[in-house]
């Protein structure tokens, strides 16, 4: 089969000048580059993508050295790994040697040496992902499709390579379930089986790998598919005991995301994934994902407010008093609990602050206080918070204002 008309119908010409030359490079060194993985199944499905990750069948490093060096493209090389990344100023192109993995035991990272483009496919995740395309001159677009992938995308199913896939990496779990979600496709019968039957490996699994899964989940458009499935697979649990993927977690999302800007909407999504967890289980939570300090301060915070929500669901509130309750939480905990709570009484007051209260500023600092004749000390720093909670609650609004709350209060002081 070729797909040199989807490739012209769905990816830019001037990328694929990239890369076809790129080809031609590895092609007078008798090398053989190919495009891989997703962009792949995107490819055949019609979806946009244009991450072109290309597997080169000799040495990619070495490769992306030479194009760096007669192009504008900059050179990001692990030797390590045997991997490179080619940025031009519109485009970025990732470059892997093909590479032939054994794994030793469940968990583990595998052994990692050279291999052939058939190598580089047996060790991916499912069949959907295991396709190649070749950029070559002589046989450009022609597809490589060792496991019928094309098969599985036609029926829509996700299925494994070999009956060990998932003792030899148990993300794949995670990862199964993230594109039967985002693709509206179904476990096949036997990967099925295999993923009940190895569910419990995910226990081997570093923290690291797993948050890292779970933050690839939580950058899909509607994370709350693939979280509920976890849950009905028996997957969440497994992660931490309580951990819910229901109708509520749904609807929360759903209100996140009509919040959020995107560049923290994951963090936010973990803060209400754990809503429901106890004091324990919110610590066993955070070290079993390795969970960075930031976002763990956030997600306690979102907890111990929630705990506290009863003090803000009264209506005469002062604007200080919110304030006072609010300014030691983390800004995305109060979120968290905006989104999460359904009171309208704690919401109204939750946004006050994310809206208002926490920016308000008096418009005398230290400076023009000691120009009014107050001396610098303790006694200044009370001005200054008395100042601050007056223009919170509206008693003073202009400078003027200010300026004479703040000789009466020092005068009182003083005295
Ligand atoms: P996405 O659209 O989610 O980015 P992708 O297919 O590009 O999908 P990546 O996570 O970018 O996914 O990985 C690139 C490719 O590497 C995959 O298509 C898959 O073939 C392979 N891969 C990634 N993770 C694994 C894994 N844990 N086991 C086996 N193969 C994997
Ligand atoms: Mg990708």
């Amino acid at each position: 089969m070729n797909v040199a008309r989807q490739i012209e119908q769905y990816l830019p010409r001037q990328l694929m000048e990239l890369v076809k030359d790129i080809s031609g490079q590895a092609a007078k060194q008798g090398q053989r580059v190919y495009l891989v993985g997703g962009i792949v199944r995107d490819l055949l499905l019609g979806y946009p993508n244009f991450d072109l990750d290309l597997v080169v069948e000799g040495d990619a490093v070495k490769l992306a050295q030479q194009v760096a060096e007669v192009s504008q493209a900059k050179l990001l090389a692990h030797h390590r790994f045997g991997t490179a990344k080619l940025k031009y100023e519109n485009f970025t192109l990732d470059l892997a040697t093909a590479r032939k993995e054994t794994y030793a035991r469940p968990g583990v990272l595998p052994a990692v040496t050279p291999g052939t483009l058939k190598n580089d496919l047996i060790r991916r995740d499912f069949t959907i992902n295991a396709m190649a395309i070749s950029v070559a001159a002589n046989d450009y677009g022609e597809l490589v499709d060792p496991y019928s992938g094309i098969s599985d995308l036609e029926h829509r199913l996700i299925r494994i390579l070999h009956t060990e896939s998932f003792r030899d990496d148990a993300t794949r779990i995670l990862r199964g379930v993230r594109y039967e979600q985002r693709f509206g496709f179904e476990f096949e019968t036997q990967t099925a089986q295999l993923l009940k039957r190895d569910i419990h490996l995910l226990d081997t699994i570093s923290g690291d790998r797993i948050r890292h899964e779970l933050e690839l989940i939580l950058k899909e458009k509607q994370p709350e598919l693939v979280i509920k499935r976890l849950g009905e697979l028996g997957v969440l649990t497994r992660i931490s005991s309580s951990l819910k993927g229901d109708g509520w977690l749904a609807k929360k999302f759903n209100k996140a995301r009509r919040l959020k800007k995107p560049t923290q909407l994951s963090s936010l999504y973990f803060c209400l994934l754990v809503y429901s967890l106890g004091e324990k289980e919110i610590e066993q939570f955070l070290a079993r994902l390795n969970i960075s300090v930031k976002l763990s301060r956030a997600m306690r915070d979102t907890l111990s407010l929630k705990t506290g929500l009863p003090l803000l669901d009264k209506p005469s509130l002062r604007p200080s008093e919110i304030y006072y309750l609010l300014r030691q939480y983390e800004t995305l905990a109060i979120q968290a609990n905006a989104i999460a709570s359904d009171s309208s009484v704690v919401n109204h007051n939750l946004r006050l602050f994310l809206t208002k209260l926490r920016y308000v500023r008096t418009s005398l600092d230290g400076e023009e206080l000691k120009k009014l004749g107050i001396s610098p000390g303790p006694e200044m720093g009370k001005v200054l918070q008395i100042l601050h909670k007056a223009k919170l609650d509206g008693e003073v609004r202009t400078k003027g204002d200010e300026k004479r709350l703040a000789l009466s209060l020092w005068m009182k002081l003083e005295w």
